[in-house]
């Protein structure tokens, strides 16, 4: 069996920013990062990639050449935890253990949460950005779109990137606007969610943003159900109402949750519905079951293991689930790492930043910055709530470079 000093489960955003920013504060550290796939993404540029504005080539690069020098990358996926053994069991059957555990395996997208959905993406005008493989015909449904009906939805759980079901929304409505079709056309939000945006100053300028699009808004109605060849949607709300829509394009953000594998496991936080002892499983979970990993959320020390911690999208902390996030919780969960590695005591906070760049049209950029409170924590000295062109340059040149050259090797 393999011990790691410290052992990464996921090399995604959070796992490499994590194990580069450990090993750039000691070289010596044995780290191990379990992450089965080949490939890297730049999630945040898929938005572009649907607005037709990003190669969708540019978001994909080898996960190798981002695997930190001094970490071993065992490629393959965590089944179980074992937390109380110190170790973790992959789907290969290999067992690994550690002295420390990183939980950062990212949020999990339930696509067969919405009958019909799986059958029916990438056709009959059905799309999502939130795939690599889809996020193009996202562009080829808007430019195909010729009026009509074009639908954006946004789930009732917490999503990757709470902006993103509105981002392209604007850049769809931009782009039938430029086309002289946008007045011809119902442009509808169908919102799982009770509202715009959950920070004031930046709700107030998006609803300005709704209304000059005209977009109709349809908040607490959850996508339930497709029917693609007969161009339908239904939508249930809180109430057990259903609404049913056509639609001649639909832009899907699917349900999501922790991964299954973190779900059901010892590190997530009780399920409230269960009552103690109850085992959390498939069939005794609730429908609306999260499965978090259960840290505290300043620290980001796991509350019941001390030597587990977590952060990014799989995380209880409730910020924005974004790579913004990740950039402020990686500092902290490393300076608080090591000082458990020392028998010293946690002193660095979250503060649960999080930020959203709310491409509003093609060449313009509401760059949303907050906490947990919701209050703006703006990083440049102009506001931030108005629309810019030179935040959406930092969206589609400067950011992406970030991300490739600073922030996955620990430095920004
Ligand atoms: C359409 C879209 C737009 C977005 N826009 C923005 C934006 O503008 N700004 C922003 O800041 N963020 C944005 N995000 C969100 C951002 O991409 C995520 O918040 C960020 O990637 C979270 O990092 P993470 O490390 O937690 O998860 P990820 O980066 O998703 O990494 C998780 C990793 O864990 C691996 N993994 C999964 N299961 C296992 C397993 N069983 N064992 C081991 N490893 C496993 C996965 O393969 C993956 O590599 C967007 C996301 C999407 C989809």
């Amino acid at each position: 069996m393999t011990h790691f000093q410290v052992l990464v489960v996921g090399g995604g955003n959070a796992g490499l920013s994590i194990t580069s920013k450990l090993l750039l504060k000691d070289s010596k550290l044995n780290i191990g990062i379990i992450e089965p796939s080949e490939k890297h993404y730049y999630q945040p540029a898929w938005t572009l990639v649907g607005g037709g504005v990003y190669n969708v080539k540019d978001t994909e690069k080898n996960e190798r050449d981002f695997i930190p020098k001094g970490s071993t990358w065992v490629k393959d996926s965590v089944s179980t935890f074992e937390p109380d053994q110190n170790q973790v069991t992959c789907k290969s059957g290999a067992k690994y253990t550690y002295d420390y555990l990183i939980v950062v395996p990212g949020i999990q997208l339930n696509w067969h949460k919405v009958k019909g959905l799986k059958e029916t993406l990438g056709k009959n005008g059905v799309t999502s950005n939130y795939s690599f493989n889809l996020a193009p015909y996202t562009y080829e449904c808007i430019k195909n779109f010729k009026g009509g009906n074009a639908l954006f939805t946004s789930p009732n759980t917490p999503v990757k990137c709470g902006g993103a079901p509105q981002k392209i929304m604007y850049l769809a409505s931009d782009n039938f606007r430029k086309r002289g079709i946008l007045k011809g056309s119902n442009v509808h939000f169908f919102n799982g969610g009770t509202m715009l945006f959950g920070v004031k100053k930046y709700a107030e300028v998006l609803q300005k943003i709704v209304n000059r699009y005209g977009i109709k808004e349809h908040h607490k109605h959850n996508l339930v159900e497709i029917d693609g060849d007969r161009k339908l949607a239904w939508f249930e709300t809180p109430e057990g109402q259903r609404v049913e829509q056509a639609f001649d394009m639909i832009h899907v953000v699917p349900p999501q949750s922790a991964p299954d594998f973190v779900k059901y496991s010892p590190l997530a936080i009780q399920d409230p519905t269960l009552e103690a002892g109850t085992p959390c499983t498939p069939s005794t979970a609730s429908p609306n079951f999260g499965g978090w990993v259960d840290v505290d959320k300043y620290t980001l020390q796991h509350n019941r293991y001390p030597n587990v911690f977590s952060c990014g999208d799989v995380a209880n902390t409730p910020n924005a689930k974004t790579g913004a996030a990740v950039r402020k919780q990686a500092p902290v969960l490393v300076d608080n790492l090591m000082h458990v590695m020392k028998g010293g005591s946690l002193s660095a906070k979250y503060n649960g930043y999080g930020s959203c760049p709310l491409t509003t049209g093609y060449g313009k950029l509401v760059l949303a910055e907050f906490d947990y409170d919701n209050q703006p924590t703006e990083t440049f000295p102009f506001n931030q709530a108005k629309e810019r062109w030179s935040m959406w340059m930092l969206k589609t040149k400067v950011l992406p470079w970030m991300y490739w050259n600073r922030i996955l090797q620990g430095k920004a």
